[in-house]
């Protein structure tokens, strides 16, 4: 089948932040980068910059929340490859109402962020699966967050503490619970699931006010997305605070 030798890799909301430099990062290790964006003049132009920087780099027009562009690029990607080594589920917004506390949620918001950074993964990655578990050692990585961490977010020691917001942490809450249970369906299998925190990281997303580059971020991914069969599966792994404001990177309570 054309294809079959080539390692690729899908990276959803690939066409900037995290998610674009866990692309770029990834093509550097000879492997062909699909970039999953679900704006066609973004994703393009995020193409073309990989393919300047010398990337074996293809758009997918893929909106995580769309079915049938989920749908489409399963069946380019089968098509031109014949499976799927590396599924990085990237793409997340953030969202909140007034000061962001709880008792001003809105569940109209609520519902905008769980079915991107939620539903969307799990749509997502049934589509891919069968791509995935046709790959010799298939590895998903999911973009969750310390902030999902129900054991960061209520320690009154942790940096976690000054943050009490429900629609983004609770997503990734949730997001940490579906990488553990797809861990634990492929236990058996060499497929390896497991949960990304970049650490806070200047993107659009925060209004860049991280103090990690997109690029430390990213490590965090490519480190997981290339994990040898001796790695884990089923773990919150990446940046953390320690209760003393101290930086590491190492496997995160859930
Ligand atoms: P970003 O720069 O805002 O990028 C988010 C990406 O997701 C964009 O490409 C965006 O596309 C895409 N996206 C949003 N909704 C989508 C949809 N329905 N379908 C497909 N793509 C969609 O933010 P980022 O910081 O790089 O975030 C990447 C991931 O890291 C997210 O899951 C985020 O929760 C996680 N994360 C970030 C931080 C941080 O400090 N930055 C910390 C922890 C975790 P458009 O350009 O079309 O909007």
């Amino acid at each position: 089948m054309p294809g079959m030798t080539t390692t690729t890799a899908l990276i959803t909301g690939a066409n900037k932040g995290i998610g674009f430099e866990t692309a770029r990062l990834l093509a550097t290790r000879d492997m062909t980068v699909l970039v999953g964006a679900r704006d066609q003049q973004r994703g393009q132009q995020a193409e073309q910059a990989l393919r300047d920087a010398g990337a074996d780099a293809h758009y997918v027009a893929l909106d995580v929340t769309d079915e049938r562009t989920i749908e489409k690029s399963a069946a380019w990607i089968d098509n031109e490859y014949g499976k799927l080594d590396i599924l990085v589920n990237n793409a997340g917004i953030a969202r909140g109402d007034g000061t962001g506390r709880p008792s001003e949620t809105a569940l109209r918001t609520l519902r905008e962020v769980f079915e991107i950074n939620v539903f969307g993964i799990v749509a997502v990655t049934n589509a891919m699966l069968p791509l995935l578990r046709r790959a010799p050692a298939a590895r998903i990585v999911n973009v969750s967050s310390e902030v999902g961490s129900i054991t960061s977010m209520t320690n009154p020691d942790s940096p976690m503490w000054a943050m009490a917001s429900v629609p983004y942490p609770a997503s990734k809450t949730a997001l940490n619970m579906v990488t553990a249970m797809y861990a634990k369906e492929l236990r058996d299998t060499p497929v390896k699931v497991n949960a990304a925190n970049p650490g806070y990281c200047a993107t659009d997303l925060n209004g860049n006010s991280g103090f990690r580059t997109p690029e430390q971020g990213a490590e965090i991914s490519v480190h997981l997305a290339t994990l040898d069969e001796d790695g884990p599966t089923g773990v919150l792994w990446g940046h953390f605070w320690g209760v003393d404001g101290s930086n590491s990177i190492g496997v995160l309570p859930w």
